[in-house]
């Protein structure tokens, strides 16, 4: 008996290991394609069981060979229903991979490395020292116990997939590991056999510059950059990394990552570090660098306005609102409460919707605001007093808008998101997150009671399918 696993081996290996047991290059390639169905779409575990081959070449095969995927040293399954598994390859050579389900789908998370070289502050795989670089069958063999444990193979009664994602952003730079990594994620993709598209794939880096290009050309999945910070001084503490390859850098290879402006997607995680990188410079970057995103690929590139994006300074305000002419302001309180790039795509499309919709115009207008207030908001090159601000939100917090003004927002919001490819979902998580936080009382001014909540949730669905008839595409920015 070997201890010889066959998971990992490329196609061409698979044969040539055939070949090294005597078998013809022909028969070797037929039955390496019989192998490769058993394994990767039946998810078999044992030569035994392969009823299409010969009883004696089963048994040469378990002779010298096996399909051991790594051990499961412990399984979790949390309330939500998040699956965490902690894998040994060898002794000492223990990593994680977790499953968590979503309503349309499930995502795998996969490690690369045991333990890490780089020193993310905000992670824990960081403080532990690099064991090793995990091999390729390590990686695919994750994937294995994850079917394997969710009963997800060919078989399965129903034919739905469980798995229908992978996320490489388990523990590990994967683009250190480059080799393996793009080995397991074309075995992965393999029509063939596990056959998860690249469209549902997406590679983390902490932005290792100089691989990413091969990464677009090698792998060609979706790319999530850890940017954390968009300030030198502070992603230099977040993401050490940063210090040997710089944030314009790192811009730069996201701009020209093969495929970055048809299918292929970049998305930029960004965690809030308390004290850390939620000042009010990185939050005001944060905004900017998204507003001027849904501007610049959307509708409103068109219309005569100059838009601005602003972050007020206001932790308890939970609130959002445009000005005549373009200048959109969140406050910080409301920016906490979101979890994602998307979720503030949200809310920046739908007031960018108001602004080109003149619905702060008439609004305005109505509660007969000082020109010279205004003027001084709007001319003000960026920065505005508290004093200033005070009245200006005071002013606007007691007003709300129109049924008909915020559902055209609404769309216009879902219009502008989907032509900057953000995923235009995230406006009901947004809908959820400012009911929760209105907590009964006075609504926010984005978000007003007329109409209810729930129908205006309802209405921004109906909203989505209209623009996406055949389902939300897969791949865009979250
Ligand atoms: S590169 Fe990834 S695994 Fe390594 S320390 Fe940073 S976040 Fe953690």
């Amino acid at each position: 008996m070997s201890d010889f696993s066959l998971i990992g081996l490329s196609f061409p290996e698979l044969t040539a290991a055939l070949e090294a047991t005597g078998l013809e290059p022909k028969p070797a390639r037929m039955r390496a394609r019989q192998l490769w169905n058993w394994t990767y779409v039946h998810g078999a575990r044992e030569f035994a069981g392969m009823s299409n081959l010969a009883k004696p070449f089963r048994a040469e095969m378990e002779r010298r060979f096996t399909l051991a995927r790594p051990e499961v040293v412990t399984a979790q399954t949390s309330e939500d229903g998040t699956r965490k598994w902690l894998l040994r390859a060898a002794p000492g050579v223990e990593f994680e991979t977790v499953f968590i389900p979503e309503e349309d789908r499930g995502t795998l998370c996969v490690s690369s490395q045991v333990g890490c070289t780089l020193n993310c502050s905000f992670c824990h795989t960081g403080t532990q020292r690099l064991v090793r670089n995990l091999t390729a069958g390590e990686i695919v063999g994750q994937v294995m116990v994850a079917r394997d444990r969710l009963n997800d193979w060919a078989d399965r009664e129903d034919g739905t997939r469980r798995v229908t994602n992978i996320v490489m952003m388990g523990m590990g730079e994967p683009l250190y590991n480059f080799d393996n990594v793009r080995d397991a994620l074309k075995i992965v993709m393999d029509g063939d056999g596990l056959g998860l598209s690249r469209r549902r794939i997406t590679l983390s880096t902490s932005g290792v510059v100089p691989m990413m290009a091969r990464a677009g050309e090698e792998i060609g999945v979706n790319l999530a950059v850890s940017l954390h910070a968009v300030t030198k001084e502070v992603r230099d503490e977040i993401v050490p990394l940063n210090r040997k390859y710089g944030i314009e850098e790192l811009l730069q290879a996201c701009a020209d990552y093969p495929g970055a402006n048809n299918a292929r997607r970049i998305t930029f995680e960004y965690v809030m570090l308390k004290g850390v990188n939620d000042s009010p410079a990185e939050a005001r970057a944060l905004v900017k660098q998204v507003g001027e995103k849904l501007v610049a690929e959307s509708l409103a590139a068109k219309s005569p306005y100059k838009f601005s994006f602003h972050v007020l300074g206001d932790p308890r305000t939970v609130n959002a609102f445009a000005l005549p002419g373009g200048p959109i302001f969140i406050t910080e309180g409301l920016l906490r409460l979101l979890k994602s790039e998307a979720e503030l795509a949200g809310v920046l499309g739908h007031e960018i919707g108001h602004v080109i919709a003149r619905h702060s115009s008439e609004r305005l207008a109505k509660q007969q605001l000082t020109q010279g207030l205004l003027g001084a908001l709007v001319v003000g090159s960026g920065d505005y007093s508290t004093a200033q601000i005070g009245q200006v939100v005071g002013g606007i917090i007691n007003m709300s808008y129109g049924r008909d003004d915020e559902l055209e927002s609404d769309a216009l919001g879902i219009r502008i998101m989907a032509e900057a490819r953000y995923d235009p979902r995230a406006m009901i998580r947004v809908m959820e997150v400012l009911a929760k936080a209105s907590g009964g009382s006075k609504q926010p001014e984005f978000f007003s009671t007329h109409p209810a909540p729930e129908n205006r949730a309802e209405r921004i669905k109906a909203e989505i399918a209209k623009r996406f008839p055949s389902g939300v595409p897969e791949g865009l920015r979250k």
